[in-house]
């Protein structure tokens, strides 16, 4: 499972990827029901690329990430963002590969992050099944999109001791576990289309973590929600 609980987490992977000079900034970013965090409409972002990685590998990212493209009123540019090169402390969004996991911060939430700290880390591997997937959802919420099973009305039947075993025995805390799982997003506080359970942004639910008969299988591409939220999102005027 990926986490928006993502500012430490992303600084402890910069540390551990040896590329963060700021171990030591304290500020956290912890919000109740998250605003909108959209990028200005009809502007360029910068995506870099903060650590050495294979071109095949970066290649195979963007290609996923611009799966988004045609959705959204923004131009994407990749850029090398490693010390020393062109786009180094330029990008606005920063994606950092070495590391096992995969996070993102909510969108312009990135504008918090020093800019030598990633606002993205996709350990995923391109030969993992999940590798496309992964990044468009990650993407997603590098764009602003929310977990969708965390939509107002995604009434999920959770079984919740089993929800708690089951995210716990994969390392995660109970605080991530609320935060990234069970917490529905305030209704009132997003840009909200009806609840949908094909959509990227909805985590796999297994029918043991369910009361009844209740599941939902791995969403591999975007769905037509998904997209219609980036075009209201991003309009095109
Ligand atoms: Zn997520």
């Amino acid at each position: 499972m990926d986490s928006l609980l993502t500012r430490n987490s992303l600084r402890l992977a910069a540390k551990a990827a040896g590329i963060s000079p700021s171990a030591t900034t304290t500020r956290t970013k912890r919000s109740v029901g998250y605003p909108p965090k959209f990028w200005p409409n009809a502007t360029t972002l910068l995506i870099a690329f903060i650590d050495e990685l294979e071109q095949q590998h970066k290649e195979k990212i963007v290609e996923a990430i611009n799966q988004w493209q045609p959705y959204v009123n923004l131009r994407f540019e990749f850029v090398d963002g490693r010390e020393g090169h062109p786009g180094y402390l330029k990008g606005d969004i920063r994606i950092l590969t070495n590391f096992s996991q995969n996070y993102s911060v909510f969108g312009t939430d990135a504008k918090q992050n020093d800019p030598w700290d990633a606002t993205m880390v996709l350990g995923i591997k391109p030969s993992d099944p999940k590798f496309v997937s992964t990044v468009l959802h990650e993407f997603g919420h590098a764009l602003g999109a929310e977990h969708e099973h965390q939509h107002p009305e995604a009434d999920i039947p959770w079984d919740l001791p089993k929800v708690y075993e089951y995210y716990t025995a994969k390392g995660h805390s109970k605080d991530v576990i609320d935060e990234s799982v069970l917490r529905r997003v305030s209704a009132d506080a997003v840009l909200m289309l009806p609840y949908d359970r094909h959509s990227i942004m909805h985590y796999p639910v297994d029918n043991a973590l369910t009361i009844g008969d209740w599941a939902v299988g791995d969403n591999l591409t975007l769905s037509d929600k998904d997209k219609e939220f980036m075009r209201r999102a991003y309009p095109r005027e």
